[in-house]
């Protein structure tokens, strides 16, 4: 597998100069073939090669000859005549592609250093609140995709791939469990937004463009970005539009260009970049074991599913009231593959993410857990920072519920948190350390409501009571 890197000679030894140049080639800079396929490399200033070909045909050019086009189909790269010197200025960092390795055949993964799905929930658990049922899920899925990778089973029985679709409301932790998994196992997770995609020749990002983003996320180490998540986000943008003249290039066409990357296929992608372009040098990525999860809010999902739950219950004897699922916090976990081919997904694209969940809207209760219990809580953040100061910041149980509460109007999930405690501590955490006698602050309702203010207590008085 090809492996581009990017170096920076200057911050290197000797030693490692050495095996680099043992493990990689050089690439030529314009036509982009490595030193195997163009031969030996001319070497020019700021660490630019130049294959013997192109630099015959430059000076041919140069000459009025002719033939650099030649050249240029040859390599795939239309429109370049000759070596532009301002371009090689712009150039800060040498691009290499590692040689193939030939004899790859170890699996890269050991099964035995996989955790088991109680494990990865367990991690979960410490960050993620609620969504049990979507934590259990992704556990089991996460495992049998990573078993499937490192067993790397071609024969009879061939284990299909886990890609997950995630639906949940705004706000509900559909981004976080994702980021939180990808930490967790240690794995380069790219985070797109099908929003921004379309199909290739049209204005926005081609779809390769996710494959991309892996690819720097993993620092341009294919093999690595080989095993790694895609989040692709608000996946119900690209539902196909119901009544348009025009051709869908940001719907359905997306998700006719995504199957054929979900399932796994050779893509070609540009380095460093987020188009192919001349300047930028392309290697290959395979993406038959990189785990996709889609993730959407998909509104008025529920309309539909409502629709169905009650055409089915409103024949025959058990005929039901009509407006029986109208406040039905679960609706959502009722869908069916049936509903999300009514909201706009394609059924080919449906069957590329076998493993389909949903999660919870969040409550009054949940919203205060996530306050105070994930490892990484803000206020537990915020209170490390006060404590560096030598004041101790406490919460009223009461404190917690409004904050809540506030962010419940919201109807933004936990998004609203954050912005409703950073306007509340934006003061606290500039008058505090104004005075070196506070030693205590303690947030209250009436301050969180911004009817009064928090209880401060001095040094003294803290410093006994820690006692
Ligand atoms: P979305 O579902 O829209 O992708 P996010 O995952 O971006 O929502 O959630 C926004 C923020 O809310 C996260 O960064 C995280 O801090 C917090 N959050 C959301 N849900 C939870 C949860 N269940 N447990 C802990 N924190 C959560």
């Amino acid at each position: 597998m090809d492996e581009i890197i990017n170096n920076n000679d200057d911050n290197k030894s000797a030693d490692d100069k050495e095996r680099d140049y043992d493990e990689y080639e050089k690439i030529c800079y314009l036509c982009h073939r490595p030193e195997s396929k163009a031969g030996k490399m001319i070497e020019m200033p700021q660490n630019i090669c130049i294959c013997a070909d192109c630099m015959q045909k430059t000076f041919d050019s140069m000459n009025g000859q002719g033939g650099y086009d030649d050249l240029m189909k040859m390599a795939g790269i239309p429109g370049i005549h000759f070596m532009n010197l301002s371009d090689i200025s712009e150039i800060p960092q040498r691009q290499k592609i590692k040689k193939k390795k030939k004899d790859r055949t170890a699996p890269p993964i050991d099964l035995k250093s996989i955790p088991a799905p109680h494990q990865i929930k367990a991690m979960l658990d410490e960050y993620v609140i609620g969504q049990e049922y979507a934590k259990k899920v992704i556990s089991v899925a996460v495992y049998n995709h990573y078993k499937r990778v490192a067993t790397d089973t071609m024969d009879s029985i061939e284990i299909q791939k886990s890609n997950m679709l995630m639906i949940g409301p705004t706000g509900s932790g559909k981004t976080y469990l994702v980021q939180t998994l990808a930490r967790l196992l240690d794995v380069p997770l790219a985070i797109t937004d099908a929003t921004s995609l379309t199909e290739a020749g049209y204005i926005g990002d081609d779809i390769e463009s996710v494959v991309s983003k892996l690819l720097a996320a993993a620092d341009n180490d294919v093999e690595k970005a080989e095993r790694g998540i895609i989040f692709i986000d608000e996946i119900d943008k690209i539902a196909k539009k119901k009544e348009t003249r025009n051709r869908d290039v940001s719907g359905e066409s997306v998700q006719q260009g995504l199957l054929r990357i979900l399932e796994g296929s050779d893509v070609e992608v540009p380095v460093g970049a987020n188009s192919k372009n001349a300047m930028v040098p392309l290697t290959t990525v395979n993406t038959r074991n990189i785990l996709f999860i889609c993730g959407g809010a998909f509104p008025d999902l529920d309309n539909i599913i409502k629709e169905r739950l009650n055409k089915q219950s409103s024949i025959g004897f058990k005929a039901d009231l009509k407006d029986k699922y109208d406040n039905d916090p679960d609706l959502l976990e009722k869908v069916t593959l049936e509903d999300l081919r009514e909201f706009g997904m394609i059924p080919e694209f449906l069957g590329r993410l076998p493993v389909i969940f949903t999660l919870k809207k969040l409550t009054e209760d949940m919203l205060v857990r996530i306050l105070k219990e994930p490892k990484n809580a803000i206020l537990k953040q915020y209170r490390k920072l006060l404590e560096l100061d030598e004041v101790d910041l406490q919460f009223e149980e009461e404190a917690y519920q409004a904050i809540a509460r506030k962010a419940l109007e919201k109807d933004t999930g936990a998004r609203a948190l954050r912005s409703i405690i950073e306007d509340f501590m934006l003061d606290i955490m500039y008058e505090m350390p104004k005075d070196k006698n506070i030693g205590r602050v303690i947030i209250t309702k009436d301050y969180v409501e911004k009817k009064g203010g928090p209880v401060i207590e001095p040094r003294g008085v803290a410093m006994i009571e820690a006692q």
